[in-house]
This record gives structure tokens, C-alpha cells and sequence, in this order.
């Protein structure tokens, strides 16, 4: 990312188009600029608000201490970026994964703005991230870290400016954690301060699975305007943790068949279909998806490329690249990840007219329901999983809704119709509120 100062070149508009961002291709904040850049452009975005919501407004970087099991003494980098705090407070998880960095972090806080834009939601975006490697450390250490990373954005988090939530390797366990910290230095317990919490101490019903239903609210409403049937719908995701392994089980449920699982250690393929709940089970019990008996083992990347109805990118960034998305064979491609595919990818889809359903809609159902979580939190008072089910299925089937029809009447892409309808909410509010410049 160029550093922002006041010498900020309007013309780089012009300059990071997909077309060229090949040779960036798997730097997400490229990605994220590429698709900003090209929607702003074409919603004809005055050049003040370009450079406003080009760039997040904060970023911190900590080194955090840890004690270690060992008696040694160990310092993590770690990160918040608050992209946007226009429409409310910052919101958007947490990872803790060796590969973290910056730009990772600085495109994930930039597409949650995006995506509580397009649902519709009282919150700006922000992302954090600490760089470890969670595996390879024990429960102790993680808390340890957890906690001083939380006392060092203490002034910065809380109910009405910035959210966490989990993202990958963290998890209920982590926010309890969050929670506990911070209301420890505030004297006082504070719940709302993040989501994704365990439901006895402030977590939403439902939550755990939000993201993984609200893939399946779209997936329905795509199959539904494709003239697909469910039932003769195969399905290859990859990715078995909380987003996968949820939209795996409630598709399967709904009727879909799941023809193959794509994990880190390698691919499961059953053109039958895949006992979904069986291989959960196992993964719960073994820890891995390798070893089940029910199925063909094949190469996790070339699994992406077979012959499928939906594809479900529910890992990582950068799965879908200029290098294999020409090979791909899905109809529908629902995005679970943040940033599954490169901005060169895209153009590569859209020749094949594989139907995207664009990651800050199709993972917009975590969100969702986090913002009912913090609702629930600040009210009090915790609603039942039904109507935690009902109000995510309103939002997410009128968000599709509302991308495909601006994608019709503007005749773009789903990806830049989402984008645009996005960055005119966003750009709306900050006309509203005026600029303190
Ligand atoms: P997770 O850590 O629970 O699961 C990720 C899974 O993907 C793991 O099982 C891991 O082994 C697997 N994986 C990692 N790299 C892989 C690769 N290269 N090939 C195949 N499998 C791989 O994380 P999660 O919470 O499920 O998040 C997954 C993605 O969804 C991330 O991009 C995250 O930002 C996004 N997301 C998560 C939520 C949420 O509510 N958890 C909400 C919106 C978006």
C-alpha cells in the first residue's frame, strides 16, 4: 500500500484495475483496491471521497510480551486496522495465523466496511490479527496472549467504537477472553465489547452457524434464479472449520449434495455425496478430515476444478487466481472466505459467466448475526434461535436481491455491483455527516 499523505495522487484511480493487477495478484489489499478503485470509478465518486475511503483511518501495530510455557519470554507482533467508523462502530474479527500482515489486515478491514454496507448494518469495518502460530502453542500461552494484546487496544475497542469477533484460529474461547480483559480494566462486565462469544456469557443463538446459513440463504436464492433444484445440486467446499464445515451440514441437511471437501491436508471426493455429518463427527473425533473411509482421496487443488454445480471457497485468500480459474467447472461460485479470488481471476469468471456470489455478500451472515449479538447484549435481553434464524434469512435474501438487481440495472458484475452499492451507502452517510477536515 502507498503510504496516505497530502500528496495523494487522484490519478491512481486509474491505475489498479484488475487488468493490471497481475503482478500483485495475491497481495488482498491489491485485491480489495483493484475492485474499490474500478466500482468508485464507475459510481463517478468525487476524488475527496476516493482518497477518504481508499485508505483505512487507523492502523495500530503492537508487540506484545508473552510468558511462555517454558519460563522464556516471547514478543508477538500483532494488529488492529479500523477501516471506516462512518456507519458505526469498527467491526470484524480477529486471526492469529503465522502469514498475517498488514495489507492482509488492511483489506480485511476494508471489506468488512463493504460488507456491513451491504447488508445493511450500523457498523464501519476493522480487523485484527496477531502473528503466531496458534497450533504450536498451548491454551495458556494463547490466553496469555490474548489478554495482553486486548490491554493494549484497550482505548481503542468497546461497544461503540470497535467490535472483534473471531476469525481464523480464534474462536468463542478467545472473545471470552477479550471480554474478561476488558471488563476487568473497566470494572465493570462488559459483553458487547465483542461477538462471537459462548451464549452463557452473552453470545447470540445461533451465531456459531450464521455464516455457514447465510451461504445457504444465497446459494438457495442463486439456485433459485438459475433454475437449478437442490436436490441435483453438487456441491465441493473447501475448507472444514467453523464457515465449511456449517454451510457442509446445514446444505447437506437442506438437501444438496456435497460431492467434495478440500482441507489443508487434502481432498475427499464422493460423486454420490458425502456423509456430512459422519465426516464431522470424525473430524471432531480425529481432528482431521483424512482418514474417512467413505470416500475417494484426491489433490485438494485439483478438487476445486471439478465438475460441480457451487463451488464454496470457504478457507483462505487467493484460491482462485488467474492461474486455475480458467480450469474451474462450477456454475455458482459462493464465496465463504474473504477474498477467495483475485482481482485477475475475476475477469476469467466473468468470461465463463460463472454466477459469483461475491464474498462481503455471500459471508455476510457472520456479521449479521454478530450485530444481532451485540443488539441482544445491549438490550439484555436474548432472543430465541428461531428469531435469530428469521431476521438473518430477511437480511441476507434482500442483500442478494438488492446486488443482483444493481448488477442488472448497471450491468456490472455481482462483485462490483456489491462493491458500488457498498461504497454509495458509505459514501452517502459521510456526505451526511459532513467531513471535521
Ligand atoms: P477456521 O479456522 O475455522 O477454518 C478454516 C479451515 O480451512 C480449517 O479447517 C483449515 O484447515 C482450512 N484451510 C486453511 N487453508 C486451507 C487451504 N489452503 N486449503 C484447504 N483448506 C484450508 O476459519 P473460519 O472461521 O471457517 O474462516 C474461513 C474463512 O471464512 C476465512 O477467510 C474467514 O475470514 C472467513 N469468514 C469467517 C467468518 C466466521 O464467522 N468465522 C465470517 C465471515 C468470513
Amino acid at each position: 500500500m502507498k503510504p496516505v499523505s497530502s500528496a495523494l495522487d487522484p490519478s491512481q484511480i486509474h491505475q489498479s484495475s484488475p487488468g493490471q493487477a497481475n503482478e500483485h495478484e495475491v497481495n488482498p489489499w491489491e485485491a480489495q483496491a483493484a475492485r474499490f478503485d474500478l466500482a468508485a470509478r464507475k459510481l463517478n465518486l468525487d476524488e475527496g471521497l476516493w482518497k477518504v475511503l481508499r485508505y483505512p483511518a487507523r492502523e495500530i501495530i503492537v508487540h506484545i510480551p508473552v510468558a511462555m510455557d517454558d519460563g522464556s519470554l516471547e514478543v508477538f507482533t500483532g494488529f488492529r486496522v479500523q477501516h471506516s467508523i462512518a456507519r458505526g462502530p469498527g467491526k470484524g474479527g480477529i486471526r492469529y495465523s503465522p502469514d498475517v500482515n498488514l495489507d492482509e489486515v488492511r483489506a480485511l478491514a476494508s471489506w468488512m466496511t463493504w460488507k456491513c454496507a451491504v447488508v445493511n448494518i450500523p457498523f464501519g469495518g476493522a480487523k485484527g490479527g496477531i502473528i503466531c502460530d496458534p497450533h504450536k502453542m498451548s491454551q495458556g500461552e494463547l490466553e496469555r496472549m490474548t489478554r495482553r494484546y486486548t490491554s493494549e487496544l484497550i482505548e481503542f475497542i468497546g461497544p461503540e467504537k470497535d467490535v472483534p469477533a473471531p476469525d481464523m484460529n480464534t474462536n468463542e474461547q478467545t472473545m471470552a477472553w477479550i471480554m474478561d480483559t476488558y471488563s476487568m480494566h473497566m470494572r465493570q462486565t462488559v459483553t458487547s465489547v465483542v461477538t462471537g462469544k459462548p451464549v452463557n456469557i452473552g453470545g447470540s443463538r445461533g451465531r456459531r452457524e450464521a455464516t455457514g446459513r447465510g451461504i445457504l440463504i444465497v446459494c438457495n436464492e442463486a439456485v433459485a434464479k438459475l433454475g437449478f433444484n437442490p436436490d441435483s445440486t453438487r456441491v465441493i467446499i473447501q475448507g472444514f472449520g467453523n464457515v465449511g464445515s456449517n454451510a457442509a451440514r446445514l446444505m447437506a441437511e437442506t438437501g444438496y449434495k456435497i460431492i467434495g471437501i478440500a482441507e489443508v491436508d487434502g481432498g475427499l471426493y464422493n460423486p454420490n455425496g458425502l456423509d456430512i455429518e459422519a465426516l464431522w463427527e470424525f473430524r471432531q473425533r480425529i481432528g482431521s478430515v483424512q482418514g474417512f473411509k467413505e470416500a475417494e482421496k484426491v489433490d485438494a487443488a485439483e478438487l476445486l476444478t471439478r465438475e460441480c454445480e457451487i463451488l464454496i471457497p470457504a478457507a483462505t485468500e487467493n484460491q482462485i487466481t488467474s492461474k486455475n480459474a480458467g480450469q474451474l467447472r462450477c456454475k455458482i461460485l459462493a464465496e465463504g472466505a474473504n477474498g477467495p479470488t483475485t482481482a485477475a481471476a475475476d475477469d476469467i469468471l466473468s468470461e465463463k459467466k460463472i454466477f459469483v456470489i461475491p464474498d462481503i455478500l455471500c459471508n455476510a451472515g457472520g456479521v449479521t448475526a454478530s450485530y444481532f449479538e451485540w443488539v441482544q447484549d445491549r438490550q439484555g435481553y436474548f432472543w430465541k434461535e428461531s428469531v435469530v434464524n428469521d431476521q438473518l434469512e430477511h437480511i441476507m435474501k434482500s442483500s442478494f436481491a438488492d446486488v443482483v438487481r444493481y448488477a442488472e440495472t448497471h450491468s456490472v458484475n455481482n462483485r462490483i455491483a456489491a462493491y458500488m452499492l457498498a461504497i454509495d451507502r458509505v459514501a452517502y452517510t459521510i456526505r451526511q455527516r459532513g467531513i471535521y477536515a
